[in-house]
């Protein structure tokens, strides 16, 4: 419990400081711009030229994976919740990744329920659902280096409207699951450890719930369960 207070005394910190998180790409983007004045300099060979420009593309390529991974914090503008289709976000985010799928060997299946209660909705903000989407969508790729197949099922209890996104990939420890969501956990050499923290707290602020299933070697199942909307709720009622 202790830990879990902990977490999310974090995740709460790392909230208010996302208002301000331009700290994170002031670092990659001044090492690329001090690269790229390198450049500019009379006496470099061609080698060295070639080397500062690739330095400076791997630091703004890390500048633009964060601005990725967290985009949603870093937009200030007035979150308008709506309510959404599930299944059609879904549909969306997939194909967003399906190139990125197609390029790393990766089929993906997608599944929906033949009856879905609640018409499937979900509230929240269009853009955070996406992100949220995405982050979990482009982890599962990135755990399967060699292929494999991505899972994406819509599900549906009485009163809660879920997504399993599963993965064939490498799979995660007990303790790699623990810390999942902490900012800047990554095990990937050039990981930004923020899209899972965005995961957590976009789930969150729909109240929903994000369930994880993983083993190293076999692969990793996240699936989120959000409640039917109160407005769909009352109009069940009252129809
Ligand atoms: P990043 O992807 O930049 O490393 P994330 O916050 O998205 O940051 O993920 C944090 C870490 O959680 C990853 O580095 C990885 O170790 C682990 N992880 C997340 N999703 C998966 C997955 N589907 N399979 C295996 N490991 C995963
Ligand atoms: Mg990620």
């Amino acid at each position: 419990i202790k830990k879990q207070i902990i977490k999310a005394e974090k995740l709460q910190v790392v909230s208010h400081l996302a208002a301000s998180f331009g700290h994170e790409l002031r670092n990659p983007i001044c090492v690329s711009k001090g690269f790229l004045q390198l450049l500019l300099e009379k006496e470099v060979s061609l080698e060295k030229r070639l080397e500062y420009a690739r330095t400076a593309l791997d630091e703004l390529d890390h500048a633009e994976s964060v601005i990725k991974d967290y985009l949603t914090f870093a937009k200030p503008q007035v979150v308008t919740k709506q309510t959404l289709d599930l299944q059609d976000e879904v549909k969306k985010a997939v194909e967003i990744v399906s190139a990125m799928a197609n390029m790393n060997n990766i089929q993906i299946k997608f599944t929906k329920p033949t009856v879905i209660t609640n018409r499937g909705m979900v509230e929240g903000e269009r853009n955070y659902l996406h992100q949220c989407l995405l982050n979990i969508l482009k982890n599962g790729i990135e755990a399967m280096p060699k292929g494999g197949i991505l899972s994406v099922e819509i599900f549906a209890l009485e009163h809660i409207i879920g997504v399993r996104i599963s993965d064939t990939g490498i799979g995660m420890s007990k303790d790699q699951i623990k810390h999942l969501g902490e900012p800047y956990f990554s095990l990937k050499q050039k990981g930004t450890g923020l899209g899972m923290m965005a995961v957590f707290n976009i789930v969150k602020s729909m109240k929903g719930q994000v369930k994880v299933e993983s083993e190293l070697g076999k692969g990793t199942a996240f699936s989120l369960l959000f409640p039917c909307p109160s407005s769909v709720l009352k109009e069940e009622k009252i129809g």
